[in-house]
């Protein structure tokens, strides 16, 4: 609690009677928190990949480019952390995008099939070379009035984990449906699943089950934080349900009417 006192002062200049204010700040200071750990963990994860880019760099300035082989491995790993941390960077800058206030948000008239399609286009590569059937589903046509980006977005991050964490030849869907007053889409893997102690802190920023596969896939552990803060910001809400080795069923709920 942040405490001010005003004094009433009365024409000669004395005290009268003191109003005291009480400021409930909890909220600022959990606010306050979130960001000064955000900070702090933006700091460690950029460090991760630039600590490796300059290890391998200097590994090979220093003779080891000699060898081709070697010269090859390391400039792949070189690549990828390069890759890995500008995927990094576009999404911090895309949450802290979404975070300032007043996010101009338009309401479009979004066909979920439609956005689907594009999801499928952007993901097309990844999808064939790892042999992954992919499904869309609806009874009739599922139309949100919503950002279309922020649609795009929570649809494209989903599907993307569902297929990185899905292993070769497995099966990824998006299925929408209308329930009462909600719209849901629901996108499920038949992949790794999630242990059942992991499964709530997994919207937590930079949060990853297995650092290392996360990392492989060239991850940045924020893909979920994003969904979710959309997600809410649009009046929705997402459930997961999950099974390790069996798969992923994440459900998005939004509001059949804005
Ligand atoms: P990342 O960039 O690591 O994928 P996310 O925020 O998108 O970050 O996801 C956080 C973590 O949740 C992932 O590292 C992974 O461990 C787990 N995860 C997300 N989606 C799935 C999924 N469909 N199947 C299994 N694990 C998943």
């Amino acid at each position: 609690v942040d405490v001010n006192v005003v004094p009433i002062i009365d024409s000669e200049g004395n005290p009268v009677n003191y109003i005291v204010l009480l400021y409930d700040i909890t909220e600022i200071r959990r606010l306050e928190k979130i960001r000064t750990d955000f900070v702090a963990n933006v700091s460690h994860e950029l460090r991760t990949p630039i600590t490796a880019i300059r290890g391998f760099t200097e590994t090979l300035l220093d003779g080891a480019m000699k060898d081709e082989e070697v010269l090859t491995e390391f400039l792949t790993i070189v690549n990828k952390e390069s890759i890995r941390l500008s995927n990094m960077v576009e999404d911090i800058l895309h949450l802290s995008k979404l975070e300032q206030r007043n996010v101009l948000k338009t309401l479009d008239e979004v066909r979920v099939k439609e956005v689907t399609d594009e999801i499928h286009k952007i993901l097309h590569q990844k999808i064939e070379s790892k042999n992954i059937q992919f499904t869309y589903e609806e009874s009739d046509p599922v139309i949100l009035k919503m950002d279309r980006d922020h649609l795009k977005q929570i649809i494209l991050n989903l599907v993307a984990n569902a297929v990185n964490y899905t292993p070769d030849n497995g099966a990824v869907s998006v299925k929408a449906e209308t329930h009462d007053n909600e719209i849901a889409i629901h996108v499920k893997d038949n992949g790794i699943g999630i242990p059942p102690d992991k499964q709530d802190r997994i919207f937590e920023r930079f949060y990853r089950v297995d650092k290392a596969r996360s990392r492989n896939a060239g991850g940045t552990g924020l893909g979920l934080s994003i969904v979710k803060w959309l997600v809410e910001n649009n009046d929705g809400r997402i459930t997961l349900a999950s099974e390790e080795e069996k798969g992923s069923l994440f459900t998005v709920w939004l509001p059949a009417e804005q």
